[in-house]
């Protein structure tokens, strides 16, 4: 019987929580975990706080670093800039209130 889902117990649903929340098991596990959760009242709170959890951790994980990125990237555009302007002019009392200056 291919459709055919095992039950399984909490214990075992909880184990493989966070694999299935990865899609790292079988289709069959898969199917039996997400049968549990569907059905167990007292594994579903566990379920949402791991993929609140999981939600969290990717937002933290890919925001900040990216944003470095793109601030490190500017500092240096900015940088470049400022010192190009210094090679070729003397600096002057204006460069003083470009924006590049005040962020920095
Ligand atoms: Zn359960």
């Amino acid at each position: 019987m291919p459709n055919e889902v095992r039950p399984i117990d909490c214990r075992i649903a909880m184990q493989r929580l966070w694999d299935f929340l990865d899609e790292e098991l079988t289709e069959d596990r898969m199917a039996e975990v997400r049968r549990h959760l569907d059905t167990c009242e007292q594994c579903l709170p566990h379920h949402e706080f791991a993929q609140r959890f999981l939600k969290a951790m990717q937002a933290s994980r890919a925001e900040p670093p990216h944003l470095v990125a793109v601030r490190r990237r500017a500092l240096c555009v900015k940088r470049q800039k400022c010192r190009m302007t210094h090679l070729s002019s003397p600096p002057s009392s204006s460069d003083l209130d470009s924006p590049s200056y005040l962020e920095l």
